[in-house]
């Protein structure tokens, strides 16, 4: 069975420069499809996945937003069918993290996490709408396994992700029959969000998961393409742990 399905799709995936978000743009230009590699701050390295796709063969677009403005969501969107005239899939990857106690939690450091987590997604994937619907497309969000267990340094963080499934939920149900819409959970996964880990917190880490390690970007990006793609065509609103068993 092919990858890809024969038409051409287009994919946006935000926070595609780095990370999970990257290796998800490399996952599905390999797929065989044409990707929006949306960035927050590093021009650079999303230039360097562009090339990387590139290579592939596939067609490829770099958008530049600050997903916590409510009018970056109609920008990206209308640049993207400026350039391929459809949208087929919308992958709600980026995020913001930041070690704090809840007793030292901010106002504005709350307000910007709901805004950049939950907030952008929304206004993104409602800008999305029309064209993902004319393409009975998908949409992933990328939550994480703290919307259930919680987090000790990072309730703003939990709470937004959170806010994400009952907001995937609730847009499998209104979209429907047209647009798929499902979240994956990742657990603790290799990238810039666990660099500020000390030696002890990694292997205390790495002994909490069943399997024994933490993951890898591309094990994240796996999940996600199989939501976006044709072999999960019956499957909307669910959520898919990718973990190592940390909570199914
Ligand atoms: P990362 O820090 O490398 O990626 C985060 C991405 O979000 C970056 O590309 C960044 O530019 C983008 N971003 C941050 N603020 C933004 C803003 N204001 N506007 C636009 N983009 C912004 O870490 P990652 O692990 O690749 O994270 C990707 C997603 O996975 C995030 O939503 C994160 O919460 C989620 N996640 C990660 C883990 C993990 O352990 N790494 C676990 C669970 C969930």
């Amino acid at each position: 069975v092919p990858a890809a399905p024969a038409a051409a799709v287009v994919v946006l995936v935000t926070g595609a420069s780095r990370g999970i978000g990257a290796a998800t743009a490399l996952r599905l230009a390999r797929d065989g499809h044409d990707v929006a590699v949306h960035y927050h701050e590093d021009a650079d390295r999303a230039e360097r996945v562009a090339r990387e796709i590139r290579t592939m063969g596939q067609d490829v677009l770099t958008l530049q937003a600050d997903l916590g403005r409510r009018a970056s969501g109609p920008e990206l969107v209308e640049a993207v069918v400026e350039q391929w005239g459809q949208l087929d899939a919308l992958v709600n990857n980026a995020g913001r993290y930041e070690r704090t106690g809840f007793d030292a939690l901010s106002e504005d450091a709350w307000q910007r996490t709901l805004d950049v987590n939950v907030a952008g997604p929304a206004w993104l994937t409602q800008a999305a709408a029309p064209a993902l619907r004319k393409a009975k497309g998908a949409v992933v969000f990328v939550s994480s396994v703290v919307a259930r267990r919680g987090s000790t340094h990072g309730a703003d963080y939990a709470a937004a992700k959170a806010g994400l499934l009952g907001l995937s939920r609730s847009l499998a149900l209104e979209l429907a029959p047209d647009v798929r819409v499902n979240a994956v959970l990742p657990g603790f996964i290799d990238t810039d969000i666990l660099a500020g880990d000390s030696r002890g917190r990694r292997r205390s880490r790495e002994r909490e998961v069943p399997l024994g390690r933490v993951g890898r970007a591309d094990e994240v990006a796996a999940a996600i393409a199989f939501l976006c793609g044709p072999h999960a065509s019956y499957i909307t609103g669910s959520t898919l742990a990718v973990d190592g068993g940390l909570w199914g």
